[in-house]
C-alpha cells in the first residue's frame, strides 16, 4: 500500500506520553490536566450510567438538551443571538472530530486553505487527505501574533478556507475584536469561509477577554466556530467537543459527521448538558489557569530556561539556548530521559519541522507537579 501521508509519523504527543512513561518523567507534555473533572459532571455521568435508556445511539446532530444548553450559554456568554440548536449547533466526538468533519465537507481537490503556523498538529495533514493544499502563514516569536498583510497575501481566488486559532496552542497568542474585523475586512469580498478553533475559550489570562469569531456578525456568516469539553471541564479522554455554524454551514459538516462517527457517547452527553448551565465552573478558569502560569514562571524564575509571554490556553513556551544547541526533538527528549521532565518540541507544529530551539510545557498540573517538575528543571 502506498502511504496517503508518507511524510506523517506518529503524532508527537503520543509519541511524548509513551517516551514519558518508559522514563517515568513528569509529563509536561501533551496536554491533559492531572486532575480530575468536577464533581458535579462525574457524579452526573454515574447518575446516567444508571439510568435505563441513556445507552443507546443519540441522536446524530447530539443530545437535544445539550445543543439548547450549549445554545444558552454561547449567548450568555458572548452577547449574541442564541445559535438554533437545531440548525446551528452539532456536538461531535471532540473538536478533533469538527476539525475534520469540516474540513472533509468543505474542501475539494485543488483547493487552497490558509493554515497560521505553529499549529496544532491535525490541520495540515487533515486538509492534505481532502486534496487540498496548505498554505502556511508564519506567526513570528516572541508573542505570535497574525501579520494579517502575510494573511492577505496568502488568499487567492482558490482559499477555501481560513483557519485560525485563539487561544492559540502552543503559543497562548489571543485575538482581540480588532483581529476579528481586520480579518472579516480582508474577506468581505471573497468566498473564503473560516474555522476558528476556540476550544481554549475559557483560557484567557491578565483580564483579557476570549473574542469570539461569533461575535463579529459577518465573520460569524462565514465561520465555523469549535469547542471542546474536553478543555473545559478538565475531560480530555470524554472526547465530546460541538461545532456551531450557520444553517447551510451545519447542514454541510452534518452531511459527514453522520458518517464519520453518526453520534457522541449518550451518558456523557446527559452529563455534561446538567452541568453547562452552571457557568461558575468556566467562569473561574480564567483565575484557574493564570494562577498556575504565574506559580510556574515564578518557579522557573532562576532556571537557564526563557520564557515567552503566554496570555491564554495553558501552555508555556520556553527558549533553551542558554542550556543546550540541539534541536528541539534532540533536547526535548534527552530533558524526558536524563531530568525526568517531558516536554514538546515546537517543530512539530510546523510543516517543515521548523527548529526554533522552543519547547512547550503544559501547565494544566496539580501545583505540586508543577512544583516536583519546577525542581529538576532549576537543575538543567
Ligand atoms: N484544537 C486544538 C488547538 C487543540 O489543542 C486540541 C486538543 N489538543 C484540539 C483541537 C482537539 O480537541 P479535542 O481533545 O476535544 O478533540
Ligand atoms: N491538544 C493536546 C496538545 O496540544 C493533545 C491532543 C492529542 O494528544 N491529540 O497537547
Amino acid at each position: 500500500l502506498t502511504s496517503k501521508l508518507p511524510d506523517v509519523g506518529t503524532s508527537i504527543f503520543s509519541v511524548m506520553s509513551q517516551l514519558a512513561a518508559e522514563c517515568g518523567a513528569i509529563n509536561l507534555a501533551q496536554g491533559f490536566p492531572d486532575y480530575d473533572p468536577p464533581v458535579a459532571l462525574t457524579e452526573a455521568l454515574v447518575r446516567h450510567a444508571r439510568t435505563s435508556g441513556h445507552h443507546q445511539y443519540a441522536p446524530m446532530p447530539g443530545l437535544l438538551r445539550l445543543r439548547e444548553a450549549i445554545s444558552h450559554k454561547t449567548a450568555a456568554l458572548y452577547g449574541v443571538p442564541a445559535p438554533n440548536p437545531d440548525t446551528e449547533i452539532t456536538v461531535t466526538s471532540g473538536a478533533t472530530e469538527a476539525l475534520y468533519a469540516v474540513l472533509a465537507a468543505v474542501v475539494r481537490p485543488g483547493d487552497e486553505v490558509i493554515v497560521l503556523e505553529p499549529a496544532y498538529d491535525l490541520y495540515g495533514p487533515a486538509i492534505r487527505l481532502q486534496g487540498g493544499i496548505p498554505v502556511y502563514v508564519p506567526l513570528l516569536a516572541p508573542d505570535f501574533r497574525p501579520d494579517w498583510n502575510r494573511v492577505a497575501a496568502a488568499l487567492s481566488p482558490r482559499t477555501r478556507l481560513l483557519m485560525i486559532n485563539t487561544p492559540h496552542n502552543p503559543s497562548g497568542a489571543v485575538l482581540t475584536a480588532q483581529d476579528m474585523a481586520t480579518l472579516a475586512g480582508l474577506l468581505d469580498t471573497t468566498a473564503t469561509l473560516v474555522l476558528s478553533d476556540e476550544v481554549y475559550e475559557h483560557m484567557v489570562f491578565d483580564g483579557q477577554p476570549h473574542y469570539s469569531a461569533l461575535q463579529h456578525p459577518e465573520l460569524a456568516e462565514r465561520s465555523f466556530v469549535l469547542s471542546s469539553f474536553g478543555k473545559t471541564y478538565h475531560a480530555t479522554g470524554w472526547k465530546v467537543g460541538y461545532c456551531i455554524a450557520p444553517p447551510t454551514l451545519t447542514a454541510e459538516v452534518r452531511r459527514v459527521h453522520q458518517f464519520l462517527t453518526f453520534a457522541v457517547s449518550t451518558p456523557a452527553q446527559h452529563a455534561l448538558a446538567d452541568v453547562l448551565a452552571e457557568a461558575e465552573q468556566y467562569q473561574t478558569l480564567p483565575t484557574f489557569y493564570q494562577h498556575k502560569r504565574d506559580l510556574f514562571t515564578e518557579l522557573l524564575r532562576n532556571s537557564r530556561f526563557d520564557l515567552l509571554p503566554a496570555q491564554g490556553a495553558y501552555f508555556q513556551l520556553a527558549r533553551y539556548h542558554r542550556i543546550s544547541s540541539e534541536n528541539d526533538l534532540a533536547f526535548a527528549q534527552r530533558l524526558t530521559r536524563e531530568s525526568g521532565v517531558a516536554v514538546i518540541p515546537v517543530s512539530a507544529f510546523y510543516h517543515d519541522s521548523h527548529d526554533q530551539g522552543l519547547i512547550r510545557f503544559c501547565f494544566a498540573k496539580r501545583d505540586e507537579t508543577l512544583q516536583l517538575a519546577a525542581e529538576r528543571l532549576c537543575q538543567v
